[in-house]
């Protein structure tokens, strides 16, 4: 009887833990539910990430009569901060047995929370002995302290990303550190260091710090809208004018700040419209692009040794193909090929050119050679030639015979995308023509038109950024098969 009472008291014991147990857990399942806030629509730009942490109870919402609302505008303060990260970490509150700091009494709603992260070297007090537990967080702070809680490291965080976060800059190595692992992108170039971080925004943060499928790796694509997108990380490149002008802004009216000389290697965070954002003397400078020979962050990742690439050059011999401003069309296309070849051959790829001097394959002869040695891809060089007022660059791929139509379109869009990216040409766009160098081919095949020879700025380009043109197409050509 005594043993049958001890074992009814030990199963009373475990029944009850298993509802001690169990309701706090039902309970989190109730808030996971209630966390569709009434103000936070499906479409809005962080209801995943805000629906991710209150499920978890890391953040929760307000009630009032309406129901549940989360209030994304509203900044948070240290002591939030404090207990959502505390929370993150899978910590709980601190026993605490006297005042905390001076401005946070023992009975401080967040004095257990406030002494936890404090012991976990999360967030430190203030000089004067405060901790100011009702202050907004800024977004510069709260980059350290995510930083520091998580311990988070990138191998470089000197980059750059954010004009706004330059490189002496108190809290850069915290905001490039989220830069790189995508946990922030910022909005457009800036970071906002200054500003108080809104709970929308801190959920997001937290979010892609704990999971990271919900990151926003930076991408090497050319961004317009940064808010999503950030630019891609930074890269070197090395000088190959003998001069070259640092510039204050990416325009050539900007101040000139500096100079570098051939052979100087200079870290580059982005490119666009042929000017290159570097870091001079721990200052953000432009130079023009053109004078960069920039490395690709992707040589050495891929590999492309069973491929063959089959590039041609437009045009040629009897052909000079169009004519401006004292150039040849054949004459431009065929230097962009021979060193878009020497880059593509890095690759481990069989490239093969259908002209390989100033001669002319017909049409068919260059199909031959792509279909004869069964082309991997195919990609045609040419300028465009039009009315003066006409530029931009077109990349071409055809749906009416191509059997790989679909494969085309990608690869038309990503060379596209890069020389548009790093000349700063206007982008007309890729579209669907029956060229017959691409309609009878068998494989992916594409024909560029890098820009117009018959105007100005175009011919500009062409006569004198032709190794970034073959850059440009390299690096599409690398964008493709990365993805394919
Ligand atoms: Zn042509």
């Amino acid at each position: 009887m005594k043993n049958r009472s001890k074992f009814y008291k030990v199963g009373l014991f475990f029944i009850l833990c298993t509802l001690i147990i169990a309701v706090p857990y039902k309970e989190s399942k109730v808030n996971a539910a209630s966390a569709n806030f009434y103000d936070i629509p499906s479409s809005y730009w962080a209801s995943q990430e805000i629906r991710y942490l209150s499920s978890r109870s890391i953040i929760n919402g307000y009630q009032n009569s309406k129901g549940s609302y989360f209030a994304p505008e509203r900044t948070v303060t240290r002591a939030q901060a404090a207990k959502m990260i505390v929370l993150a970490k899978g910590a709980n509150e601190a026993r605490v047995s006297e005042r905390v700091f001076s401005d946070v009494s023992k009975g401080h709603w967040a004095a257990g929370w406030i002494q936890k992260a404090v012991q976990l070297n999360i967030f430190d007090g203030k000089k004067d002995g405060t901790f100011a537990p009702d202050e907004p967080l800024k977004r510069s702070q709260m980059a350290k302290i995510i930083v520091k809680a998580f311990g988070l490291t990138v191998e470089n965080n000197e980059v750059e990303p954010f004009t706004d976060v330059y490189i002496n800059h108190e809290f850069r190595p915290y905001v490039s550190t989220l830069y790189q692992l995508g946990i922030t992108t910022g909005s457009g170039n800036q970071f906002n260091p200054g500003k108080h971080i809104k709970r929308s925004e801190f959920a997001t943060f937290l979010t892609r710090t704990l999971n990271t499928s919900y990151r926003k790796i930076p991408s090497t694509d050319k961004q317009p809208n940064l808010e999503t997108k950030p630019t891609q990380s930074a890269k070197t490149a090395t000088v190959t004018a003998d001069i070259l002008n640092v510039r204050s802004g990416s325009s050539t009216n900007s101040r000139v700040i500096g100079q570098l000389s051939f052979g100087n290697i200079v870290n580059i965070t982005f490119v666009d419209g042929g000017w290159a954002r570097i870091l001079y003397n721990d200052q953000v400078g432009y130079v023009s692009a053109s004078y960069l020979n920039i490395g690709s962050t992707t040589s050495e990742a891929i590999n492309l040794e069973n491929q063959v690439i089959v590039l041609d050059a437009g045009h040629g011999g009897k052909d000079p193909g169009a004519i401006g401003h004292g150039m040849y069309e054949k004459d431009i296309v065929f230097e962009v090929v021979n060193l878009l070849e020497q880059k593509m051959k890095d690759t481990g790829a069989k490239v093969i050119l259908t002209r390989s001097s100033d001669v002319y394959p017909s049409l068919n002869d260059r199909v031959k050679i792509a279909n004869q040695n069964g082309a991997d891809i195919f990609v045609s060089v040419h300028a465009n030639a039009g009315p003066s007022t006409a530029h931009g660059t077109e990349t071409y791929y055809d749906s009416s015979k191509n059997p790989q139509s679909a494969e085309g379109k990608k690869l038309a869009a990503e060379i596209q995308q890069q020389i548009v990216s790093l000349l700063g040409t206007r982008d007309r766009g890729v579209k669907d023509a029956e060229f017959l160098v691409i309609t009878q081919t068998k494989m992916p095949s594409v024909l560029v038109e890098l820009g117009f020879i018959s105007n100005s700025d175009d011919a500009k380009k062409l006569a004198e950024q032709r190794s970034l043109f073959a850059d440009a197409i390299y690096n599409g050509i690398l964008a493709y098969y990365e993805k394919r």
